[in-house]
Order: structure tokens, then C-alpha cells, then sequence
């Protein structure tokens, strides 16, 4: 069942039960009033009847024979219309001016101190009998009817359910209006939350300040999240479709050079020269495979439980790199200033020398014969501060995001040449990323670059 329609019951029903509560307790007491005051009449007017009585038998002295005479003529004289009378002489009728009316049993416990009073229906008619004693051996009951009393409770019934049937009406209406009300922001949330992926529908939710802007908060931030999610999702899979796609064209080339030259050497009579010509063609582009293959291998590393982060010698970190690249530097004609102030520094020690001689050997790659190449080694209060400046071609703005992508290369076919498949920077992000750290790049197209690897301590 739809909220606003349990909204519109329950304001519903809760309204007009009370309504029907509210005006049968008004009725009801009012009722009760009138009854009060017209047993107080009765028990006021008795009593008058009663000492008038008394009074005049005194004053006829002590003429008992008359004295059910006497009463019978003082209560003919009080009989009116609306009002009769029944004595009673040892609980036995002796005069009545009313027939056929039931002397109940408790009206006979009435005593010269207490009156009692009993309500009757006969005929369809109401009466209120009081009860009280004249002396030991006669009482005197007092009737009043009030019939119309009841008329009048009978007609404020009517009047109270005609009452009833326009408030529950009205409060129909005003319940409905309610439920709609206060519904709307939710079926509003709901058809959102339906067409979710719907963007012209889908605006953002206004943000109001009560329990309804609290709830479009959190949906329009829910959406916004599922939003940034699915983005992410779909950029994740394109990148690893990209991924897929590089990496089978990358392998294609030096598998179908290698397969080439095999078969040459397989069918063809070749000279010993052209023999080893071709193995050597063979041998680098097995080698190129097999450095894709290492550098593969360090991009899939996901979690720091690969590495074995101990603290190192820095120094002789940067030595070994020295004697790597030495002869890379001597035929390039290509100087490395190192500036190192880094003593220690915690790290995996075969990782970080593979990602910074990457950094260098980039370096190399787009720098000029005689150009400088600078490692600045370097510590602040919290980092570790490990810098490659070159002053190579540099890199435009746009690219500098890109080039950290696996496989993407500036120059595709100078990059080739130099045996790289655009996966170095991305392992190097890879390998910094493990340690806690961040590389950062600064350049300008024909200005050279600097590349920062910083690692919190
Ligand atoms: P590769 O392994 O093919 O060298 P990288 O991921 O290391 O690929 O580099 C991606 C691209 O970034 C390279 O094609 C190169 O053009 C560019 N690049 C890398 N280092 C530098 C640098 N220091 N200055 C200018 N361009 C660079």
C-alpha cells in the first residue's frame, strides 16, 4: 500500500475517532448535568412538600384519622402535569396519582435522612423517582418525568452525527491534502532514485532543512557517489580494455619480427654473416619482450607485502645506478651530477634502483650529446626528496598526465626505436606507489623536465 494512502487512513481514522469520542463524552455529560439538576429539583421540591406536610399535621393536632386524608389532599395539591406522586404506607400503595408504576425494592431503603432515587422507563416515557420517608410508617415517592431530557440527549445525537458526518468530510479533505504533502518530496526521491541514470530527470534534489532535505542530501550525495563510481568503473574498464589491446599489438610485433626471421634462417641458404645477422635481429627483439615482461611483472605488484622495505645506504644505491648506466652515459655523451644529501633511506632497494635508473635513462633518451642530466638527493622534516632534472626536450601540458599511462609514448616512433613500450613511468608510479610516495612532474616543452619522487618518511 502506497505511504500517503497509509498517511491518509491513519490521520483519518485517528481524527474522526476522536471526534466521535470527543462529541459522545459532550453529549453524554451533558446529559448527566441535566439528570443532576432535575434529581436535585425533585429532592428540593420533596423536601418542601414533606415539611409543609409535617408542619400541618402538628398543627392539626393529634387528629391521626385524618391524617391519610390530609396527604392524600396535600400531594393532590402538588400534583402537576409533569410531576406525581405514590404513598406509601408500610411500603404498601395507599395513594398514587400515576398508574402502574414498579416501586423498586431500593427506593424502600430511603429514611427520613436519606432520599434515594431511581430512574424508571415506562411506556416509553422516563421518570425520576426520589423516595423519602414522612415517619416510620409512611413514605412519599416523588415522580417527575423526564422524558424530555432524553428527547434532548436523542436530538443532540442527531445533531451530533450530522457534526460528525461534515468534520469527517472536511477532515477527509484536509487528510488527504496532508498525506499528499507530506509524500511529495518522497515520490519525488523515488522517481529520482527510479530513473537514476536518467541526467535530465535527474537533477540535483533540493537540499531543505528538515527530515525531507536531510533525506535529499544523502540521496543526492548516494547519487552523486554511484555516479562517481560508475565513471570510475567504466574508466577502469576501458583502461584495462586499452591495457588489452596495447599489450597484444606490443607483443605482436616483436613475436611476428622473431617467427620472420626464424623461418628465413629455417628455408633459406644464407650466408654465415646473414646467420648471425638475423639470430641478432632475434636476440632483441627476445630481449625486448623479456624487459616488457620485467616491467609487466612490477606494474601488476599491487600490495607493500611484495616488497622488502628495509633502511639502506643511499650512497651506494646511487653507485650502483652510476655503474649501470655508465655506459649508456659514456655513448650519449651525457653528464649525471648527483647531489646526494640522503644518507639512509627506508625502501625496497632493488625496486627504487630500477625506478629512478628508469627516470635517468628517460632522461638520456631526450637529452642531447653534452646536455646534463642532475640527481638531487634530498631530505625535509617529514620527506624523502629524490629529483632527475634534465634539460631534455620536456614535455607539453597536456601529455604530462597521459604519459604515466601504460603504453602511452610523445613520440612512438623515436620511443620504438629506443626499445621502450611505454610502460616505464607507469612502473615507476607503480614501484613509488608501493612505498607510500608520489611522483611528480614538472616540465615545459623545450625546456627540460624535472621528475620528483617523494617518499613521506
Ligand atoms: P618508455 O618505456 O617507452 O620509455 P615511458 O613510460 O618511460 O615509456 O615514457 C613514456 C613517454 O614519456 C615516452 O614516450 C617519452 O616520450 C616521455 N618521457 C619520459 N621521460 C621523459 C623526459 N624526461 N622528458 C621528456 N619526455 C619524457
Amino acid at each position: 500500500m502506497r505511504l500517503s494512502i497509509k498517511i491518509f487512513i491513519s490521520i483519518s481514522i485517528c481524527a474522526i475517532v476522536s471526534i466521535l469520542i470527543i462529541t459522545s463524552l459532550i453529549i453524554d455529560q451533558n446529559h448527566q448535568m441535566n439528570i443532576n439538576r432535575e434529581n436535585r429539583r425533585c429532592i428540593q421540591e420533596l423536601e418542601i412538600i414533606l415539611n409543609t406536610i409535617i408542619n400541618n399535621i402538628k398543627y392539626t393536632d393529634d387528629d391521626f384519622e385524618e391524617f391519610e386524608d390530609i396527604i392524600k389532599n396535600y400531594i393532590s395539591y402538588y400534583k402537576k402535569d409533569e410531576t406525581d406522586f405514590i404513598i406509601l404506607k408500610n411500603d404498601q400503595k395507599i395513594y398514587e396519582t400515576i398508574e402502574n408504576m414498579p416501586i423498586n425494592n431500593i427506593l424502600l431503603k430511603a429514611d427520613s435522612k436519606n432520599y434515594i432515587t431511581k430512574i424508571e422507563n415506562i411506556n416509553e416515557k422516563e421518570y425520576i423517582l426520589v423516595c423519602s420517608t414522612l415517619n416510620n410508617e409512611y413514605k412519599i415517592i416523588y415522580i417527575r418525568d423526564i422524558t424530555q431530557i432524553y428527547n434532548m440527549k436523542n436530538e443532540m445525537q442527531r445533531y451530533g452525527l450530522i457534526l460528525i458526518a461534515c468534520s469527517t468530510f472536511i477532515l477527509l479533505i484536509i487528510s488527504y491534502i496532508i498525506s499528499k504533502s507530506i509524500t511529495k518530496p518522497l515520490n519525488e526521491i523515488k522517481k529520482r532514485m527510479i530513473n537514476i541514470n536518467d541526467e535530465e530527470t535527474n537533477t540535483k534534489l533540493e537540499e531543505t532543512n528538515d527530515d525531507f532535505g536531510q533525506l535529499s542530501k544523502a540521496f543526492n550525495n548516494m547519487k552523486q557517489e554511484v555516479k562517481d563510481r560508475n565513471d570510475e568503473l567504466l574508466r577502469l574498464v576501458q583502461s584495462k580494455q586499452m591495457f588489452i589491446d596495447n599489450l597484444s599489438h606490443e607483443m605482436n610485433t616483436p613475436l611476428t619480427t622473431i617467427q620472420g626471421y626464424a623461418e628465413l634462417l629455417e628455408k633459406i641458404d644464407c650466408t654465415e654473416e646473414q646467420k648471425m645477422k638475423f639470430l641478432q635481429y632475434i636476440q632483441e627483439e627476445t630481449k625486448r619482450i623479456k624487459e616488457m615482461y620485467k616491467k609487466l611483472l612490477l606494474i601488476s605488484y599491487k600490495k607493500n607485502e611484495d616488497l622488502q622495505i628495509q633502511e639502506e645506504d643511499f650512497e651506494k644505491i646511487v653507485e650502483e645506478i652510476k655503474r649501470q648506466l655508465q655506459q649508456k652515459l659514456l655513448d650519449t655523451k651525457i653528464i649525471l651530477v648527483v647531489n646526494n644529501d640522503l644518507k639512509k633511506l627506508n625502501c625496497d632497494k632493488t625496486l627504487i634502483q630500477i625506478a629512478i635508473s628508469n627516470l635517468i635513462s628517460n632522461a638520456v633518451n631526450v637529452s642531447k650529446e653534452g646536455d646534463r642530466i642532475i640527481l638531487n638527493a634530498y631530505e625535509n622534516e617529514t620527506q624523502n626528496i629524490i629529483e632527475i632534472v634534465d634539460e631534455g626536450c620536456g614535455i607539453s601540458e597536456e601529455n604530462i598526465s597521459k604519459i604515466v599511462e601504460p603504453f602511452y609514448r610523445v613520440d612512438k616512433a623515436r620511443s620504438r626505436k629506443l626499445g621502450g613500450a611505454g610502460l616505464g613511468l607507469t612502473m615507476c608510479t607503480n614501484i613509488i606507489k608501493m612505498h607510500n610516495g608520489v611522483l611528480k612532474i614538472e616540465s615545459k616543452l623545450g625546456e627540460g623536465s624535472t621528475f620528483r619522487i617523494i617518499l613521506e618518511k
